[in-house]
């Protein structure tokens, strides 16, 4: 079932969250493990991240620098098609412009469709961290609006080749990403909010944002999404923090500020112990008034980690 329809069915808060597909290597039970604890919580969908490939530069015995390209998280559509299998539950896997040519996503895509996988977050995906800005493939899509306007295609029935005969439309549902406080690479709110419109006139059915420990900022965004003609839902979401270290990584990596409130706690913390429940604690007060303002679904970056989020859910659902 398609996550438009879980929130056009539902009349309270959906409860969804974020897996990252397990290290290459690692067997299928441990994620099985992962989401069991989080099964009790009947998740409407579950977001399946794709990681791009990684560029390692390893030093040999004689000092010189060997290059070494490696996808350490790879399986996305395995592990989804999967979980959909197992559980009964929706997944909605995510896809990237980086790496992939536009043939590539056709054929990813084409997969997914005969997996009977309704859903996709697309996304452009960040620079490796050896480039400092993102290069999309030769034959690649350049933008996430390039990727939704490829999926909206072939939900029209229109693949690359246009010549095929009695192509088969898909029936996607697309989901696309949002920031509260704006995304890293755009010089203002108000252009990256035009690039966001773009992503959903291009045919996006809902957004999910960046992560925000400020609801202030997701109500100001909501509310000038609005103003421009936005309509579709806009799922928030959450990152309960979980160490001291996060405090610095967390704005850097994201672009994010932490409020006053939150940073004065995690000051006082004398272990990472004690940062987890300020997370956790956190992460409640912020999901208790989101659903008390009515927002579709609440999506949970696990980030690998259940156990801070199992908590969190029974505590708000
Ligand atoms: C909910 C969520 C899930 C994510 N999951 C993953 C994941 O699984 N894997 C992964 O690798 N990354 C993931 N990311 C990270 C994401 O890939 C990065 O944030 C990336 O830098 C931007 O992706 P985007 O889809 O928002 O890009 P875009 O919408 O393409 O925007 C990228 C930048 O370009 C600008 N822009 C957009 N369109 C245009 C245009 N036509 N012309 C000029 N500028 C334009 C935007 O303002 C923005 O600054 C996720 C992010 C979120 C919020």
């Amino acid at each position: 079932m398609k996550v438009i329809d879980h929130i056009n069915k539902s009349d309270k808060t959906l409860f969804s969250f974020e897996l990252l597909p397990p290290l290459k290597g690692e067997h299928f039970e441990h994620i099985e493990s992962k989401i069991s604890q989080l099964l009790e919580f009947d998740p409407a969908y579950i977001n399946i991240t794709y990681h791009q490939q990684e560029i390692e530069y390893e030093t040999l015995d004689n000092g010189l620098l060997r290059k070494r390209t490696v996808r350490k998280r790879p399986g996305t559509v395995g592990i989804s098609a999967a979980i959909q299998f197992k559980t009964g539950i929706d997944v909605v896997p995510h896809l990237i412009c980086g790496g992939f040519s536009k043939e590539d996503t056709e054929n990813a895509l084409i997969d997914l469709h005969f997996l009977g996988i309704d859903n996709l977050l697309l996304l452009r995906g960040d620079p490796p961290a050896t480039q400092k800005y993102f290069k999309p493939e030769p034959e690649g899509n350049a933008y996430a609006v390039d990727l939704v306007k490829q999926v909206r295609n072939m939900n029209n029935g229109v693949y690359l080749d246009e010549k095929l005969a009695n192509s088969h439309p898909s029936n996607f549902c697309i989901g696309v990403a949002g920031y509260p406080e704006k995304h890293s690479e755009s010089p203002n709110r108000n252009i990256d909010l035009k690039y966001l419109k773009e992503k959903v006139d291009a045919g996006a059915d809902f957004i999910v944002t960046q992560m925000f420990f400020d609801n202030r900022k997701y109500f100001r965004f909501v509310k000038t999404c609005r103003d421009i003609g936005i309509t579709v839902p806009i799922i928030p979401g959450i990152k309960p923090i979980s160490t001291m270290k996060q405090m610095l990584t967390l704005p850097q990596t994201f672009h994010i500020d932490l409020p006053d409130a939150l940073v004065a706690e995690l000051v006082k913390c004398k272990t990472n112990d004690d940062v987890y429940e300020v997370g956790i604690d956190w992460a409640i007060q912020q999901s208790k008034e989101l659903i008390e303002f009515g927002v579709p679904a609440l999506h949970f970056y696990t980030m690998g980690k259940a156990d801070n989020v199992c908590r969190i859910a029974r505590a708000v659902y």
